[in-house]
């Protein structure tokens, strides 16, 4: 099983030949799970050699452009594809799908010609209820409710991953602010993280930044790999004590441990 960053960039990634932070976890029978589908994945997915066919699910972790901007294309392409597969299976909150349908995708793709549609029309949709866990074939997989943007004091609905496979558990942080005390228990008990990391020399407040991660123990930083970074000059994350800047089109191999470090 792998995990393959289709990017590793910002939302706002362009010139540097990245794309936005969307990945695909592959499993031994070519099951294809794409996590976040960002306004960047028609061209990402074509760059590693992948198009709209190969996904056979989809796991949107927020509504931000860079992570469910690409939804549209997925839906249109499949539904118009008369060759199988069909619908790709949709894995979101129960706290996100209803705004995902109304105020992100209702506009583009609620009329076809003179049906009109819904999210099901295009996806087999699997809410994700209060649980905050999914299975994805063999694998168990568990949201954790993010601190990434606040709207009148309440936080808009945001959900990082974590899952075990192969005895390597990951948490994958998507975009969240920093919040150590908050995600310390899912810090400790990963083997790998991969965290959200803002390069920039002004912060944003909604994203974790750099110098926030290098207050981080180092045990915590030996094992994070840093994604989701602006264009530019990058710091000496290794130097640093973390594990590195993800590349885009790097891949993880659950089966080779290597290939972590
Ligand atoms: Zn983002
Ligand atoms: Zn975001």
């Amino acid at each position: 099983m792998k995990l393959i960053f289709l990017g590793s960039g910002s939302a706002f990634t362009v010139g540097d030949g990245n794309f936005h932070s969307n990945m695909l976890l592959v499993d031994d029978h070519h099951n294809r799970l794409l996590i976040d589908c960002g306004s960047d994945a028609r061209f990402s997915l074509y760059e590693q050699g992948f198009s709209h066919r190969d996904i056979n699910d989809v796991y949107i972790s927020h509504l931000h452009a860079d992570h469910s901007g690409g939804l549209e294309w997925l839906a249109f392409k499949t539904k118009f594809d008369t060759r199988p597969p069909s619908k790709p299976v949709l894995h979101i909150s129960s706290n996100l799908v209803d705004t995902l349908w109304k105020n992100v995708l209702s506009g583009g793709l609620q009329s076809i010609n003179d049906e009109l549609a819904d999210l099901s029309t295009f996806f087999i949709v699997k809410e994700i209820d209060n649980t905050n866990k999914f299975q994805w074939h063999s694998v168990d997989i568990h949201l954790i409710q993010t601190d990434h943007i606040l709207n009148d004091k309440i936080w808009v609905p945001s959900y990082g991953l974590f899952f075990k496979i192969n005895n390597i558990t990951c948490f994958i942080t998507t975009d969240t602010q920093f919040k150590p005390d908050k995600y310390m228990t899912c810090y400790q008990q990963a083997d790998i993280i991969f965290h959200d990391c803002e390069t920039t020399a002004t912060p944003s407040n909604v994203h974790t930044h750099y110098q926030q991660l290098l207050t981080l123990d180092p045990a915590i930083r030996a094992k994070t790999w840093l994604y989701h970074y602006n264009p530019g000059l990058l710091p000496n994350a290794k130097r640093d004590g973390f594990r590195g800047f993800v590349k885009k089109g790097q891949s993880f191999d659950f089966y080779d441990k290597s290939s972590f470090t």
